[in-house]
């Protein structure tokens, strides 16, 4: 089997297009931002058709200046921002609402009174997720409740719901398939990850009328065919999964023990344990991290609110960096051991903490304390987090022997040598760093034959440089002891 393989990733600030040849290669890429917004404190929103356009849009555009035909492409794969909840008409496409993104916390309350109802255990149980406003299911309750005649439309059956590729493979079919994959349906608190099936008492206890759910499909499936006027020919969806899940795809852990860590704006680190749904004691998530021949393999997830905001926020709010890549040079300037520490909790603490009122600090100031201390800092402090992260696996049963890293952080190779050092676990950069996209195409490609297993899907993946752990291990410990004594000054609970 030969052809192109189209990856679209709708992400939470913009939508791509990347084109891979069937050797893994990227061909062209294109991306556009779209507006956020924010309409009341804690609320964020998207336009759906800003959604849907941008993701044409960037199709049509990769697909032209490529000059590649869509009767060229074997099959589409789809990744995208998780939990996005949107509500449309079935006869019309009309989406009632925008689209409630991940982030949004209006429904904090409705969570809060289900969490002291002590409905969080069976939630936990039956999802693997905590009882938090991140998810779907809430979203969707209050689409219903807000919105004039949703309720009374869903029940009626004239309503859809979908995470955003569920939202995106509609209108790629015209409006001729409502289904999802096992990865996205995880993340909606209405799926059962251990029975794979919509949970009818979470549905009861969140209210949602069944009908508005779509089918759940392995995660590489026939999806459904293009619409022909869309891109020019009949090209069928052949792989979808949420962001995450397909970065872990990207970067090929397929094995139980392996592990992808991404470095944006946030960290997610994601690790495969294989047929076990293991049920942490330390508030990580259990999830699915794909379902290939009906056969569910799952994951532990922490994720980590700040990582390059961390450095974004030292060169726009301080104004000690021109650029995020020089904190590199300044970090060099600098021992590992000078004594400072930032806690970047400008928005509380994630896993394995969960501490929505902790705030961020500075600590450790000393006379000498300079801009280089600052920056190193706050470098240092994505590197701790993960530590944190690693503990918390480490407390469930789980040592990692290496790191598979990406996302825009992992250009500085200071960070990564740290961040080795302080994990004491290798860490390795994969020579394709687009890992997302590229899990999405691994699917379609699994799916069209050009991949036959699992197994050649592995032998694509490159590591371009392992970082080893260099540093002592006492002066590990030290370090380390000092950061979670940063921590226990922030923490409110
Ligand atoms: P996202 O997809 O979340 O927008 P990216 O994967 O594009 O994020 O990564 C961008 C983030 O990485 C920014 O927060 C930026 O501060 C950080 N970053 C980019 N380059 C470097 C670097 N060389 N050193 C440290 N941080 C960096």
């Amino acid at each position: 089997m030969s052809g192109y393989l189209l990856a679209i990733d709708q992400g939470t600030t913009s939508s791509r297009a990347i084109l891979f040849s069937s050797d893994g290669n990227i061909v062209n890429t294109a991306q556009q931002e779209f507006t956020q917004h924010f309409p009341h404190d804690g609320w964020v929103e998207h336009e759906p058709n800003d959604i849907w356009q941008t993701v044409l849009d960037c199709c049509l555009q990769v697909l032209k200046e490529s000059g590649v035909k869509a009767n060229e492409l074997a099959g589409i794969g789809i990744t995208n921002q998780r939990e996005t909840t949107l509500v449309w008409d079935r006869k019309t496409g009309k989406p009632v609402y925008r689209a409630i993104v991940w982030q949004d916390r209006r429904t904090s309350d409705y969570c809060a009174e289900l969490n002291a109802q002590g409905h969080e255990a069976v939630v936990n149980e039956k999802t693997g997720l905590l009882l938090d406003p991140y998810f779907s299911a809430t979203k969707l309750r209050w689409i219903l409740d807000n919105v004039p005649l949703a309720k009374e439309r869903a029940e009626k059956g004239e309503l859809a719901f979908g995470t955003v590729d569920t939202f995106l493979l509609w209108h790629l079919t015209g409006g001729d398939e409502h289904r999802t994959d096992a990865t996205n349906a995880s993340r909606t608190m209405l799926f059962n990850i251990h029975t794979q099936q919509w949970d009818d008492e979470l549905l009861k206890l969140f209210d949602i009328p069944a009908s508005l759910l779509p089918e759940v499909m392995d995660s590489a499936a026939d999806f459904g065919v293009c619409d022909p006027e869309l891109l020019g020919a009949s090209v069928p969806v052949l792989g979808i999964a949420g962001d995450q899940q397909a970065a872990l795809i990207g970067q090929a852990c397929f094995s139980v023990g392996m592990a992808k860590a991404t470095y944006g704006t946030g960290c997610f680190l994601i690790l495969n344990t294989g047929d076990e749904a293991l049920k942490s004691n330390n508030r990580l998530l259990t999830t699915v991290a794909y379902r290939l021949n009906g056969k569910v393999s799952y994951a532990l997830e922490g994720s980590i609110f700040i990582a390059g905001a961390a450095i974004q926020w030292l060169r726009d709010g301080l104004k000690l960096l021109e650029s995020a890549s020089d904190s590199e040079d300044i970090a060099r300037s600098t021992s590992v051991d000078h004594g400072v520490y930032m806690v970047p909790a400008f928005t509380g603490l994630g896993a394995p903490h969960w501490d929505p009122d902790a705030r961020g600090a500075l600590l450790g100031l000393t006379r000498d304390t300079g801009i280089a201390e600052v920056v190193t800092s706050g470098l240092q402090s994505v590197c701790y987090q993960t530590r944190d992260l690693l503990e918390a696996m480490a407390n469930d049963g789980i040592q990692l022997d290496s790191l598979r890293v990406d996302g825009g952080m992992v250009a500085n190779d200071w960070v990564l040598q740290f961040l080795a050092d302080i994990l004491d676990v290798e860490v390795d950069r994969p020579e394709v760093i687009e890992t997302t996209a590229l899990g999405a195409a691994y699917l379609a490609g699994l799916q069209a034959g050009i991949f036959d297993s699992l197994e050649t899907v592995e032998k694509q993946w490159q590591c371009q440089q392992s970082f080893n752990p260099q540093l002592p291990g006492e002066s590990r410990d030290k370090l380390y002891a000092g950061w979670q004594n940063a921590v226990a000054r922030v923490r409110t609970q």
